[in-house]
């Protein structure tokens, strides 16, 4: 759970959490990251921390953003199955053991569907229903509601993503990219009882401008070549041809070519195309070093079956 500046939800949260996993009798651990609140959540969340086994509490030094929240979380949640949700109480607890069967049944990420959303119309509900639709479009996953923070993960799926920017609200995008198993499921959702939503209508950029590193990243990650080799050879393509043109007038027909505009037109074509050649070759390099680098290979094993030495029958 992301938390800035929830102060008056941690308590009923926290509890509700705990009543709902404990009547299911699953073994659980709650994983709040305190995102530099200024409200006295950290402080909250560290005494709780103290005093309950359930809890780990992981306080950054200062407000990292939501992304960078979960990202933590992820990394200090120790379970094979890894639950989101948002500290504000909008999310309702009492879905998780839903989210958790639905996992079960074998995909490697469940997302929550706000059926029902108590958010304002026209600054949220508006431009999220549009958002979706065109990740939809543009990602080829087609969920309802991408921004839901309810969700089910595998935790071997969330070990090897890296989110950076707004990216949490694509994680499903980035998780199929990565080949795993997707679904929804309607959950409940409430309008905040305390304090403000930490996001207004300037989200909806930044959300359309990770949407297309998503896409380049989906598209063109391990082939950078193919997009900019190719508009760039278009690019001196075409500008070679016109210049050719340009050439047969001067020499052949003798006309003067220095006052006509297509001869601009010429000189931007051959620089830009030589110019995105260039940058699909460093793109390759760039491309090589983000791979190995990490030891990352361009490739994701769902698993690998064997029975020869070294496995038990
Ligand atoms: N949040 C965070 N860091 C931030 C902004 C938000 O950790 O910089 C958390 C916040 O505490 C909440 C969740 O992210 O638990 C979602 O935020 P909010 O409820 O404001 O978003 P909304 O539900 O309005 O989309
Ligand atoms: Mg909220």
């Amino acid at each position: 759970m992301p938390i800035y500046n929830e102060i008056e939800s941690i308590p009923s949260l926290l509890s509700a959490i705990a009543t709902t996993l404990q009547a299911e009798g699953l073994p659980y651990e709650i994983v709040c990251v305190d995102d530099g609140s200024e409200d006295g959540s950290a402080e909250l969340l560290k005494q709780e921390a103290q005093r309950r086994s359930d809890l780990r509490a992981v306080l950054l030094r200062r407000n990292y953003g939501q992304t960078a929240a979960m990202a933590a979380g992820f990394h200090y949640a120790q379970a094979p199955a890894i639950v989101t949700l948002d500290g504000d109480l909008q999310n309702d607890p009492a879905d998780i053991p839903l989210l958790l069967s639905k996992l079960n049944e074998g995909y490697d990420l469940v997302s929550g569907w706000r059926k029902n959303r108590q958010d304002a119309a026209l600054t949220r509900l508006l431009p999220s229903k549009i958002a979706n639709w065109l990740i939809g479009r543009v990602t080829g996953v087609t969920l309802h509601d991408y921004g839901c923070s309810l969700k089910a993960y595998r935790a071997e799926l969330v070990a090897d993503m890296n989110l950076y920017g707004e990216l949490h609200r694509f994680l499903p995008a980035l998780a199929f990219i990565e080949g795993a198993r997707i679904t929804e499921l309607p959950v409940r959702h409430h309008a905040r009882r305390f304090g403000r939503s930490k996001y207004g209508l300037g989200r909806t950029l930044r959300v359309v401008m990770d949407l297309a590193t998503v896409f380049f990243m989906k598209k063109f990650l391990t082939r950078p070549m193919h997009v900019f080799g190719l508009l760039g050879l278009g690019s001196i393509g075409l500008g070679t041809l016109l210049g050719l043109y340009l050439t047969f007038l001067k020499l052949g027909l003798g006309q003067s070519i220095g006052d006509r505009p297509l001869l601009i037109l010429v000189v931007v074509l051959l620089l830009t195309g030589v110019q995105l050649f260039s940058f699909g070759l460093l793109a390759e390099l760039l491309m090589r070093t983000y791979h190995e680098s990490q030891g990352r290979p361009i490739y994701r094993v769902r698993e690998v079956v064997n029975r020869g030495a070294g496995s038990p029958t």
